[in-house]
């Protein structure tokens, strides 16, 4: 690599005396010695192959050569070594004015001049041509590093025509070269004018701008958002330049905004989480109390139903705690995973179980309209999930709309996310069946939008009274069908009515068949031992009367080591019944502990939660049933009778 030429020069030093006589060169070249490495030479052939081998800063020839003029020699070395300080020693000023003109001699100096005159004259062109040289190796470095710079650089006029762009900035903005933006009015390339005018404020008023935002125009037409760093300058002449620096940031705010999606994202679902443990706390804590409450009121019931003045408040107190223990399951179902029973189901069913149940109940003004694409394939899924997933949206269509309104509920099938529309963008690529419930009710504010998903967010509650919004409809909503593998989209606009669109996949494979049902058994009650472990008293009590009444043989245990303990003393036992969460030993640990050593027990366990992982490997065992909590009586023995009845084993 060879040393840039204002670097070589900047260290190059010598002399060029050029002089035909060589007394006069002698006495020269000693004056210049002192000070500065010279060559001297007699001829202006020789002097020419000098001057291009380099390193000479400064010619100094008489004004008659040997071979030729002094001033052709200069003339020759001003086009071909620009760079060298050139100095004539001539007596005759004439015809010399164009070779001074045109810049070919710098310095005339007389023939007789002392030589300190000399020496003065090279010092004073040495020193000029130094700073000509700073100059223009600054010069060149500006450009340089004008053209390689990675930020967008402009210079403009004040009121934004362009004069000088770089290449990061034309290529910014989709052209081809920097040329092709010379001469554009920067007011043509802004987004917003009124944002670019208020930056022209700011320099007009003498301040700079700094990292002010201005979005320009790509040649494609989109939107490109720079961080702009400008000042105007006043020239030497009194003209004033703008010049400016645009950093792209595009891509940057690109970043950002998927990074704050993905935080909001975050935090819903951590959100909701926390929402899920909690309520899942408080609804199995109620279960129990309701199993209790409906247990003793149909109890209650038997015995007063001779007395009508007392059934009828017994039958209220039976009411009153079927509803919450649905709102229960309702917070349960929202708590934990929901049900883990996923079958083949036809989703347009489930529109119409929907449809069925609304018609009787909404008011005469709402209308409903199907639009259902008959050929659907079969999705797998949890039935009882789907249907509350469009009977929810189905509902708060109904409950937007008042007295009066449409409700329409499409299906069809089709392969998203889809190019260009921001309708489930998030959705994995794939095979969908949608669902989509539209209303020409009020539509939402954004704001009400942005927090639709909440739980417990609900614009339905009344100051003073209960509402009829619990605020977890949609959440659920969300919950149960991130769970499908689907995905959830509203598009609503505050007086336009509001649709909601569901997504589930179509499966690539399907499952096989379950086996088809063993044969059942007959059991004798009064010979059947029952184990029955629940940690809260009052259900093992009434629990034990029920099963009783049934004339089966009770015993009762405390927690899951109790109830190993029991069937250790009673081998013959045929049922165990657990609670799956119980202090000390828990239900499941206490069911694989039992299976250890006892083959012949069947087990029926109880649970207010939803069915997790563990749980779901445990109901393979054909020997074992799950019954949900809160449950009638008559859901209680069923479910005795059943697990008992049920043949068990695997064929
Ligand atoms: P809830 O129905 O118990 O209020 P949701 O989670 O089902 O709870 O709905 C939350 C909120 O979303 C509602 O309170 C309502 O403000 C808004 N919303 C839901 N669906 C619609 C709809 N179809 N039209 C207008 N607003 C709706
Ligand atoms: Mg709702």
């Amino acid at each position: 690599m060879t040393e840039p030429r204002w670097q070589r020069e900047r260290f190059a030093g010598r002399v060029l005396l050029v002089d035909g006589e060589p007394r006069a060169r002698a006495r020269l070249e000693a004056a210049l010695a002192e000070r500065w490495p010279v060559a001297a030479v007699a001829t202006g052939a020789e002097a020419r192959g000098v001057l291009a081998r380099g390193g000479v800063a400064a010619l100094v020839t008489a004004a008659s050569l040997p071979d030729e003029e002094g001033v052709e020699l200069l003339s020759w070395a001003a086009a071909n070594t620009p760079t060298v300080a050139r100095i004539l020693r001539s007596d005759a000023r004439a015809g010399l004015s164009a070779a001074i003109n045109e810049g070919h001699v710098w310095h005339v100096l007389g023939v007789e001049a002392p030589e300190s005159e000399l020496v003065e004259a090279v010092r004073g062109s040495l020193e000029h041509h130094e700073h000509e040289r700073d100059a223009r190796s600054c010069q060149e470095r500006y450009q340089e590093l004008f053209e390689l710079a990675q930020v967008g650089l402009l210079c403009a006029t004040p009121g934004g025509r362009l004069l000088e762009v770089n290449d990061a900035l034309a290529r910014s903005l989709g052209y081809a070269s920097p040329g092709a933006m010379l001469d554009v009015e920067l007011v043509e390339l802004v987004c917003d004018v009124a944002q670019w005018e208020r930056g022209l404020d700011i320099l007009g008023s003498g301040a700079a701008l700094a990292d002010f935002e201005l979005a320009l125009r790509h040649s494609s037409g989109d939107e490109v958002s720079f961080l702009v760093n400008a000042a105007l300058r006043r020239l030497g002449t009194g003209e004033h330049l703008l010049e400016a620096s645009l950093l792209d940031v595009t891509a940057r705010r690109r970043h950002e905004q998927e990074r704050s999606e993905l935080h909001e994202h975050l935090f819903r679902v951590q959100r909701t989480e926390t929402v899920g443990a909690l309520a899942g706390g408080i609804a199995h804590d109620f279960n129990n109390l309701l199993t209790i409450i409906l247990n003793c009121a149909s109890t209650l019931g038997e015995r007063v139903a001779h007395r009508p003045e007392l059934a009828g408040s017994v039958g209220s107190i039976r009411d009153a705690a079927t509803r919450a223990a649905s709102l229960t399951t309702q917070l349960l179902n929202f708590a934990r995973g929901g049900g883990a029973r996923t079958t083949k189901l036809q989703v347009n069913d489930s529109v119409r179980d929907v449809v069925g149940l609304l018609s009787e109940t909404i008011r005469r003004g709402i209308a409903i309209g199907l639009t259902l694409d008959e050929a659907l394939p079969d999705i797998v899924g949890n039935r009882d999930e789907v249907h509350q997933c469009v009977l929810n949206l189905a509902l708060n269509a109904c409950e937007a709309m008042g007295a009066q309104g449409r409700l329409t509920i499409t299906t069809r099938r089709g392969v998203w996310p889809q190019p260009g529309d921001d309708q489930h963008a998030r959705a994995k690529a794939g095979e969908y069946i949608e669902v989509a419930v539209a209303d020409t009710g009020p539509g939402m504010s954004p704001e009400v939008q942005a927090r639709i998903f909440e739980p417990f967010f609900t614009t339905k509650r009344r100051a003073g009274a209960t509402g009829v919004g619990l605020g977890l409809g949609l959440a659920m909503v969300q919950r149960i069908i991130e769970r499908h593998d689907g995905s959830v989209f509203v598009r609503s606009v505050a007086g336009q009515g509001t649709r909601v669109s569901l997504l589930l996949p179509i499966p690539a494979a399907r499952r096989a068949p379950p086996p088809a049902p063993a044969p059942t058994r007959v059991v004798e009650p009064e010979s059947s031992l029952i184990i029955l472990a629940d940690d809260e008293p009052a259900i093992r009590r009434v629990g034990k009367r029920i099963l009783e009444r049934e004339r089966f043989t009770v015993l009762t245990a405390e927690n899951g080591e109790d109830a190993v303990a029991r069937v250790r003393e009673n081998p013959e036992v045929m049922l165990v019944i657990l609670d799956l969460v119980m202090p000390v030993m828990s239900g499941e640990e206490a069911y694989a502990k039992i299976r250890e050593f006892n083959e012949e027990a069947r087990f029926l366990l109880c649970t207010g939660h939803a069915v997790t992982r563990s749980l779901h490997n445990i109901l393979r065992d054909a020997r074992v049933r799950l019954l949900h909590k809160p449950y009638s009586i008559a859901e209680f023995t069923d479910a005795v009778r059943g697990v008992l009845e049920d043949s068990g084993g695997r064929g």
